[in-house]
C-alpha cells in the first residue's frame, strides 16, 4: 500500500519544517507559497487525488467532475455567510452529505493493507473499561456518559454556546467501521503494546474518511459551478483535512505491522496520577506547540507540513500498593518536537495537581474520543461548561487564528485554577 503521497520531496519538506521553526504560516504566507512554490488553492493534474484513491487528480475526481452533471441545488458556505436565512438549509445539506458518506465508508472495504473484506462494527472502549465510567459505587447507576460526536449536525456551524458533548448510552460508545473480522484480531494480540493506540487510530481514520468523502462529494458535484473564492475554500479545506488523513494512514501502516512495537518505532511517556473514574480517554491528538519555546508541532494552517499525531490513553494500574490512573502517551520516535513537548511540560510541573490540569486541558481542548462520566459532568457549574464550549469553539471554528489562542488558553488553563477532570464529584451516599 503506497500511502506516501505527500508531494514534497525530503529536502523540500525539511525546508518547510525549518521555515515553521521560526513562524506560523498565516493566510498571507499561504498566498506566497501558492504563487511561487506549490499550488495550494487548486489541485495539480499530476498530484495524488485528495480522496486518497492513489490515482492522480486528473484520472480520479477531476474526471468524475467532468463526467458528473447534476441538477441538484447547492448552497455554498459563502452564500450562507451572506444570507443567514440559508443557514439551516446549509446545515441540512451538509448533514445529508455526511450521512451519505457514513454509508459509503461503512460499505467500503477494510482499511488495512488493500484488504477487500467487508468491515465489521467496533467500539472504541471495551466493556471492561465501560464498567469504570458507569461507576457502580454511585447510587445513581447509569449507562449514560458524555461524549463528542463530531459528525453531529450541531457541529456544522457552531456558535460560542454550542454544547459540544452529547449524553449517550455508553454501550454504543464511538461505534465505527474500519477493519474486517480477520483484521480485528490484530487488536487481541497479547503482546500488542500498541493495541489501544491502534484502536484510537482506526476510529479516527473512520471519522476523517467520512468528512473527506463529504468534501469529495461537494467538489465532484458542484465545484464547476462555484465562484473562485468558493472553489478555493473547498479545496483548501479538503487539502488540510486530507493532510491529517495521510499522516494517520502513514501511522496505520507502521503500527498495524508492529503492534508489539518490537522495532521501537514508537516511544511512550507514562504519567501515574490519582485514580479516577471521571473520564476515559483513548485518542489521537495534534498538539500545536511546545509550551515554553512555542516550537510548532502541528500547524493547522499549513496543508503541506506533515502532521505529527500523538496518542494518548488512560488505564488502571497499581503503584506503591495504590490504585492509579496511568496516562500513556505514544508517538513516533522521529518526531523530535514531541520529545521537546514532553521535556518542556515536565520542566513546568511542580506537583501532581499541575499534571492533572494539563491532562484536563488535553481532554477538553484537544480530544474528541473521550468519555466523560455523567455524574461528574452534571456537577459542573454553568460557567465551567461555558469555558469548555469556548475551548471547543475556538478549536474548530477559528482554525486560522486559533493556534496562538489555543496555546495561550492551554497555558492559562494550567496556570490558574481551572476545570480539573480529576476532581471528585459530590459524594452520593
Ligand atoms: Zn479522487
Ligand atoms: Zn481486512
Amino acid at each position: 500500500m503506497d500511502l506516501n503521497n505527500n508531494k514534497f520531496n525530503l529536502a523540500e519538506q525539511d525546508l518547510l519544517e525549518s521555515l515553521l521553526e521560526s513562524y506560523y504560516l498565516d493566510d498571507d504566507q499561504l498566498d506566497y507559497i501558492n504563487k511561487f512554490y506549490k499550488e495550494i488553492f487548486t489541485i495539480n493534474d499530476n498530484e495524488k487525488c485528495l480522496c486518497n484513491s492513489k490515482l492522480t487528480w486528473e484520472k480520479c475526481c477531476k474526471k468524475k467532475m467532468d463526467d458528473n452533471s447534476t441538477e441538484e441545488n447547492y448552497i455554498s458556505f459563502f452564500q450562507t455567510i451572506n444570507n443567514p436565512k440559508l443557514k439551516s438549509k446549509y446545515i441540512n445539506q451538509i448533514n445529508k452529505y455526511n450521512k451519505l458518506s457514513i454509508k459509503a465508508i461503512k460499505e467500503s472495504p477494510c482499511f488495512i493493507n488493500n484488504c477487500q473484506n467487508k468491515k465489521t462494527a467496533m467500539n472504541l472502549y471495551s466493556a471492561d473499561e465501560l464498567m469504570e465510567i458507569k461507576n457502580k459505587n454511585l447510587k445513581e447507576d447509569t449507562n449514560e456518559a458524555y461524549l463528542i460526536n463530531v459528525l453531529d449536525k450541531k457541529h456544522i456551524i457552531k456558535n460560542i454556546d454550542t454544547p459540544f458533548l452529547n449524553k449517550e448510552n455508553v454501550n454504543d460508545n464511538y461505534k465505527f467501521y474500519a477493519v474486517c473480522k480477520e483484521h480485528k484480531k490484530i487488536f487481541n494480540n497479547s503482546k500488542g503494546k500498541l493495541n489501544k493506540n491502534l484502536i484510537a487510530l482506526i476510529s479516527k481514520i473512520y471519522k476523517y474518511e467520512i468528512v473527506n468523502k463529504c468534501y469529495q462529494h461537494q467538489v465532484v458535484n458542484f465545484y464547476k459551478n462555484l465562484q473562485v473564492a468558493e472553489q478555493v475554500f473547498l479545496i483548501i479545506k479538503w487539502r488540510m483535512h486530507n493532510n491529517v488523513l495521510i499522516a494517520l494512514y502513514d501511522d496505520l501502516q507502521l503500527m498495524a505491522d508492529n503492534v508489539d512495537n518490537e522495532n521501537n518505532n514508537f516511544v511512550t511517556k507514562l504519567f501515574f496520577l490519582p485514580n479516577t473514574n471521571n473520564f476515559l480517554l483513548n485518542d489521537v491528538i495534534l498538539p500545536p506547540v511546545t509550551p515554553i519555546t512555542f516550537r510548532p508541532i502541528n500547524s493547522i494552517n499549513n496543508p503541506f507540513l506533515k502532521k505529527k499525531p500523538l496518542y494518548i490513553h488512560t488505564s488502571k494500574t497499581q503503584r506503591d500498593k495504590e490504585d492509579k490512573l496511568l496516562v500513556t502517551f505514544t508517538y513516533r520516535k522521529e518526531y523530535k518536537n514531541l520529545d521537546l513537548y514532553f521535556k518542556e511540560w515536565i520542566s513546568k510541573f511542580k506537583n501532581n495537581k499541575q499534571i492533572e490540569s494539563w491532562i484536563s486541558g488535553i481532554v477538553i481542548s484537544l480530544s474528541d474520543q473521550m468519555l466523560i462520566q455523567k455524574q461528574w459532568f452534571e456537577k459542573l457549574k454553568d460557567s465551567e461548561i461555558k469555558i469548555m464550549n469556548l475551548h471547543y469553539y475556538y478549536r474548530f471554528e477559528h482554525p486560522s487564528g486559533s493556534q496562538q489562542e489555543l496555546s495561550i488558553q492551554t497555558f492559562y488553563n494550567n496556570l490558574h485554577k481551572s476545570i480539573n477532570i480529576f476532581n471528585k464529584t459530590l459524594k452520593i451516599s
